[in-house]
């Protein structure tokens, strides 16, 4: 079998989960999209069932195999329905969709089967999604003339929460705060980054994602505590399978853009950009070899990538693991290399076995 793998360590999604809660201080929907980042929704869910206030999802279908698998914790769709159908849906499984614009409200205003609990959607300054923070009372009021439905969940989304030196988390929070302080039901800003970096940003229900799976979402200055407790979730590895030496001046693999310039012992590793290693990564990209950090060189194929073994012990060869990235080379690292963020890497891995560990 080709040796190739997306190993997920459930132990440290829970550990992380728990630093996530412990930073927000109250309720936290562990969001669980994109088949939880890559990491595999159902899994992930049931494994955080016991100790999560709740999953938010981005849909109706990815809601449905999770309450299908058994999970009745609340489920949070962020970005609501699409049609009536879907809100009925919706009521039968009590999912929450948020609302985030005008159609979606008068779908509710119309529907005669609705979900008893919904998430009003304020654009504090991202301006997405949202009703304006002036807007919010006269939605309110709209809802307060639909029977059945308990005070909604007010939130936001931060467009800079990754970079702390922004001034423009501190104006969103304090427009949101202007549009519904005076108005019934409870409150939702925080993403990862505003969990790590603004503390001003708590409210009832926090939102991490990336996160849980062990990704750093703030910007390179920023300060890693407490972001250097969070344990990667996600290793992705394969293995030599074949070894070669290049002579000084031989060039390596598509569009020979690698030329060694001194003898250099080339690995060749089962795994490529159709399994979702970024093709844009460069010669000199990090990649672990049984433990030993090393170099990506040459151009990343369909189903191959070449790595540089000339540092490592001469034994180190056919056979060996590679990491490409997870507990010795973080995906951020990664990702960063690749001019990209570790989100896009962890929902892009395919056609390799996905493994869970620990307990489910
Ligand atoms: N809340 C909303 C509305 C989102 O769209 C997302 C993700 O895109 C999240 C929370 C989680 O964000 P993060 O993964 O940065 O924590």
């Amino acid at each position: 079998m080709r040796p190739s793998c997306a190993t997920i360590d459930l132990d440290a999604l829970r550990a992380n989960y728990l630093l996530a809660k412990r930073l927000a201080g109250g309720r936290t929907l562990a969001v669980v999209k994109a088949d939880a980042y890559g990491h595999g929704a159902i899994a992930c869910a049931k494994a955080l069932e016991p100790i999560a206030d709740g999953f938010a999802v981005a849909l109706l279908e990815e809601a449905l195999p999770l309450r299908a698998s058994g999970i009745s914790r609340p489920i949070v769709l962020l970005e609501g329905v699409f049609d009536p159908g879907e809100l009925t849906a919706a009521a039968e499984l009590d999912l929450w969709p948020v609302v985030h614009h005008e159609a979606q409200l008068r779908m509710l205003e119309l529907a005669s089967h609705r979900p008893r609990r919904i998430w009003i959607k304020i654009n504090s300054g991202m301006n997405r999604a949202g009703f304006s923070p002036r807007e919010a009372s006269s939605v309110w009021q709209r809802l307060q003339a639909i029977p059945g439905l308990e005070a909604p969940v007010w939130m936001t989304h931060f467009a800079c929460a990754d970079d702390p030196r922004s001034s423009m988390t501190l104006e969103q929070i304090q427009r949101f705060h202007r549009g519904v302080a005076t108005l019934p039901g409870e409150t939702s800003l925080a993403n990862s980054a505003a969990l790590l970096a603004w503390p001003q940003a708590r409210g009832d229900w926090a939102r991490p994602g990336i996160l849980l799976y062990g990704g750093n979402p703030l910007l390179p200055h920023a300060d890693p505590d407490p972001a250097r407790s969070l344990r990667p979730v996600m290793t992705l590895s394969s293995r030599v399978i074949a070894t070669r030496w290049l002579s000084p001046g031989e060039a390596l693999g598509y569009g020979a853009t690698f030329v060694a310039e001194r003898p250099t012992r080339v690995g060749l590793v089962a795994i490529g950009y159709a399994d979702g290693y970024p093709r844009h990564a460069p010669t000199g990209t990090p990649v672990a070899v049984e433990g030993w950090r090393t170099r990506l060189i040459g151009r990343i194929s369909m189903d191959m990538l070449t790595v540089d073994l000339s540092p490592l012990p001469e034994d180190v060869g056919q056979g060996a693991i590679v990491e490409l990235w997870g507990k010795t080379v973080s995906v951020d690292e990664v990702a960063r290399a690749a001019g990209t963020i570790s989100y896009e890497l962890l929902c892009h891995v395919k056609r390799v076995q996905r493994i869970h560990r620990g307990v489910m």
